[in-house]
């Protein structure tokens, strides 16, 4: 399937989702997780109409970016190792992965001015998955007040691989209740507007509980 195709029928059920829940479509990004393809398929994405481009991994986002460039907008959406920084910090737009103080320390250190991030947070508690637990998030977010170029745009988490819709649900409501309190602290280096949850099995579940940024790898661009 083509990525026009695909999106098409993405764009269809998110309009549903939205429609449920009385949303209006222009507040979701759809963000094309370009780890598994090739940067020809990337640039298909782009052909689409899709700007918004997510890696996972230091190594795929230099490559692509080497032809893309900024006609992408760039998202890093995996782990990162602190070292890594000084490497990707001026070609991201976005870091959805902010785990820990070190990483917002390095974030602080190598960028130039404040780069948006979502703090990675781990509502479904599995071990295999990154992200802070959901009782230290307010903490931390506290604790970066003075990271000058940390700025914190909101939370962003990754559901379990489950059927279950209540429990889905149940995850995407916590991140958003956690990113409600934040929100309301009005703190300058912590507006925490947005949700960065959902992918390929989950979005339109997360859509109908408040998602902002949807992070599509197999069913847009492919496995
Ligand atoms: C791979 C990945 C995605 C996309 O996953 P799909 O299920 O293929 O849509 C989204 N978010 C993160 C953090 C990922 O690593």
């Amino acid at each position: 399937m083509s990525v026009k195709e695909n999106l098409a029928e993405i764009k269809e059920n998110i309009g549903q989702a939205c429609k449920h829940t009385g949303r209006n479509i222009e507040e979701i990004s759809i963000i094309a997780v370009t780890k598994y393809v090739s940067t020809e398929r990337a640039e298909e994405a782009l052909d689409a109409g899709l700007i918004h481009l997510g890696e996972n991994r230091k190594e795929g986002l230099l490559e692509k970016y080497e032809t893309i460039g900024d006609r992408a907008t760039w998202h890093f959406i995996g782990t990162l190792q602190s070292r890594k920084v000084k490497d990707i910090i001026n070609q991201v737009s976005m870091i959805h992965s902010l785990d820990r103080k070190s990483l917002a320390k390095e974030i602080n250190k190598r960028a130039s001015s404040p780069v948006p991030c979502f703090v990675q947070v781990n509502i479904s508690e599995e071990d295999s998955k990154h992200g802070l637990q959901a009782s230290e998030v307010e903490s931390f977010v506290d604790e970066l007040q003075t990271y000058e170029n940390v700025k914190i745009v909101g939370l962003m988490t990754m559901a379990p691989h489950i059927e279950d819709e209540e429990k889905l649900r149940g995850v995407f409501r916590q991140l958003r209740a956690l990113r409600d309190r934040i929100r309301n602290k009005g703190y300058a280096h912590a507006p925490c507007e947005y949700l960065s949850m959902g992918m390929s099995n989950d979005y339109k579940l997360a859509i109908e509980e408040g998602a902002t940024h949807i992070r599509l790898g197999s069913s847009l661009v492919g496995e």
